[in-house]
């Protein structure tokens, strides 16, 4: 099967940005992207706001048919109920919200978020035709002790273990000691792992599954490595979370074909 993976550039806010904020720097993300005649078909383009933001972020990209496209960075397991404090993917899907962060390495360690409840929650995406983005990473302590694979792995099986071979879904590939650091993994890491997820994928969910999934690298990407990355054939992207919330810096990441010549 020829499989073409259409590049994703995501990226994740996290807890900055108000709803005010949100409007102005989409908006110059789109004039930035237009200018430069970005063709959102070669590389797709997300942004991952905080909950609070994402009714306006999503009045602006429908009122302006921005091609924008729009996630948000966690839900619940759950559809409705007592659970407070809590998003339900129903909410976020009748926003016309396509991705959701799942399994963020900083919800894992600082929200106690197990692999049973990632599982959970990328059904609950599912469930709700959201498309999962699925984080997975060691830490330098696991990198030390199992090796550079292992642990994503093993995260990423026990996270689809229930989905339908048919489901969509986004891998992104994020060595926690890489987030944030400004120390990035090399390519050759990145592939290395990016190549043992789609082999899991292909176990567990068929291959034409892990033919089609795309798989993102995460951790300190710039405008300035997104191009080492690229060049892998495992890596169909990358989650970005400093370098989003710098307009120039992250539309030059998106556009990383017409200046990398990839
Ligand atoms: C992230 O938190 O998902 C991330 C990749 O952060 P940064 O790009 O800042 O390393």
């Amino acid at each position: 099967m020829v499989t073409t993976r259409t590049p994703l550039i995501a990226g994740n806010w996290k807890m900055n940005l108000d709803h005010l904020q949100s409007i102005a720097f989409v908006q110059k993300l789109a004039w930035s992207l237009k200018d430069a005649k970005h063709d959102y078909s070669t590389v797709e383009a997300v942004v991952f706001p905080p909950f609070t933001d994402l009714r306006s972020v999503q009045t602006l990209l429908d009122a302006d048919k921005l091609h924008l496209g729009l996630g948000a960075q966690d839900l619940s397991a759950h559809d409705s109920g007592a659970h407070t404090g809590e998003i339900s993917g129903a909410f976020l899907s009748k926003l016309d919200i396509r991705y959701v962060i799942v399994g963020h390495s900083e919800r894992r360690t600082m929200h106690g978020e197990t692999d049973a409840v990632v599982a959970a929650k990328v059904l609950a995406a599912h469930r709700n035709g959201l498309v999962p983005v699925l984080c997975v990473g060691e830490t330098a302590a696991d990198l030390e002790e199992h090796g550079p694979s292992a642990v994503p792995v093993a995260q990423l099986r026990a996270a689809v273990a229930d989905l339908p071979a048919d489901a969509e879904i986004v891998v992104a590939y994020e060595p926690v000691w890489a987030i944030g650091s400004g120390k990035a993994a090399t390519a050759e890491q990145a592939e290395q792992v990016c190549a043992a997820l789609r082999e899991a994928l292909a176990d567990v969910l068929g291959s034409d599954s892990a033919a089609a999934t795309r798989i993102l690298y995460g951790g300190s990407v710039k405008s300035s490595n997104i191009a080492s990355f690229m060049r892998e054939p495992n890596v169909d992207g990358a989650l970005v979370g400093g370098a989003s919330l710098d307009v120039d810096e992250f539309a030059s990441i998106v556009r990383f074909p017409s200046h990398v010549g990839v």
